[in-house]
């Protein structure tokens, strides 16, 4: 069982390309209560870069996966959990820290 990974929230999409820190992510100014994506570094510290669609406080309805969000930017909650299908990587995103399975 490794360490939860820190999620930290960049705003600025130039930083977070720049800096590529395991676990980051930023997110465009997704509309309160609707449908949006979140872009992260995979928490292993393979390098890969991905998108997930999400909802502001719902699963939003698609023939691809979709993840709930809590609405936090600070410390993000997502459900169910993120498979990484590039390197394995399995947990959770819950308040802010990626937790592997
Ligand atoms: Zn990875």
């Amino acid at each position: 069982m490794t360490d939860p990974v820190r999620a930290i929230y960049y705003q600025d999409r130039d930083a977070f390309r720049r800096d590529q820190i395991p676990g980051s992510f930023w997110m465009p100014d997704n509309p309160a209560g609707e449908q949006g994506s979140i872009w992260f570094y995979c928490p292993c510290g393979c390098g890969a870069q991905a998108r997930l669609t999400i909802g502001d406080g719902f699963k939003p309805r698609s023939y691809h996966a979709t993840w709930c969000w809590d609405g936090n930017r600070q410390s993000p909650t997502l459900k169910p959990s993120v498979r990484q299908l590039t390197c394995g990587w399995h947990g959770w995103l819950r308040n802010g820290y990626w937790e592997a399975c």
